[in-house]
């Protein structure tokens, strides 16, 4: 099958200290049930209706992240099982994040995405933004999450060192960050730009057209 010999090529090019996100949005349950088989456990999805519609068909030891933005009203529809939101964005998201964490008696894990594309579409914090909301965590704002690293996207472009610099500005920030020893995640790099996030410091990859094939997003 084409997704097994996919996925066992992506394992192979990561080090066994980089988790792998498999990025299953727009594909099929029988898809990820056939990567789950192959041991994999953590998955990516980036929309809240479709991550709803997989959970319950799907095994309940999957770690489900939230790759994608996610609207603050939709928190309450994924709080009881999410693993860890990747994409927050905002402060208000946050809160959010942390009143519905703290109603299911749990805590969310999640990552702070911070804007370091040029392009102007993607979500993210700005690098100020990012470090006063991980500073408000540490104070104790935000007591029932857990900020466990951080997240961006590259820009979409064949300009190596342009990436090569974006991701590297993240890895300066988590670094900043993490005097302390307390995040453990930075997550960066994608199927085309994977082995750069990895060689910039990248200890989780979110890869999924290179797994799953190419999305259609015509269905
Ligand atoms: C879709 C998506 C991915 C995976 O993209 P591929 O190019 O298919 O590997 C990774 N991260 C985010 C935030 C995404 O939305």
């Amino acid at each position: 099958m084409e997704i097994t010999e996919n996925y066992n090529t992506i394992k192979k090019q990561l080090p066994s200290s980089v988790e792998l996100v498999a990025v299953s949005k727009t594909h099929p349950v029988s898809a990820i049930q056939e990567v789950y088989e192959l041991g994999q456990r953590v998955f990516g999805e980036n929309k809240v209706q479709e991550l709803m519609e997989k959970y319950p068909l799907l095994p309940k030891d999957i770690q489900w992240h939230l790759i994608g933005h996610l609207q603050t009203n939709k928190v309450k529809y994924i709080a009881e099982f999410i693993d860890t939101i990747q994409s927050v964005d905002s402060e208000k998201l946050l809160l959010e994040i942390n009143k519905e964490s703290h109603k299911h008696n749990r805590k969310i894990k999640v990552l702070l995405q911070v804007k370091i594309a040029e392009e102007e579409s993607k979500f993210g914090l700005e690098i100020a933004e990012a470090k006063d909301l991980y500073q408000q965590y540490i104070n104790g704002n935000f007591p029932d999450v857990e900020i466990t690293g951080l997240m961006g996207m590259a820009t979409f472009t064949d300009d190596e060192q342009q990436v090569r610099k974006e991701f590297s500005v993240l890895k300066s920030l988590f670094d900043e960050l993490n005097h302390k020893k307390e995040l453990k995640t930075l997550s960066m790099g994608m199927s085309d730009d994977f082995p750069i996030a990895i060689d910039c410091g990248a200890n989780s990859v979110r890869v999924g057209s290179a797994i799953f094939g190419r999305r259609d997003y015509s269905k």
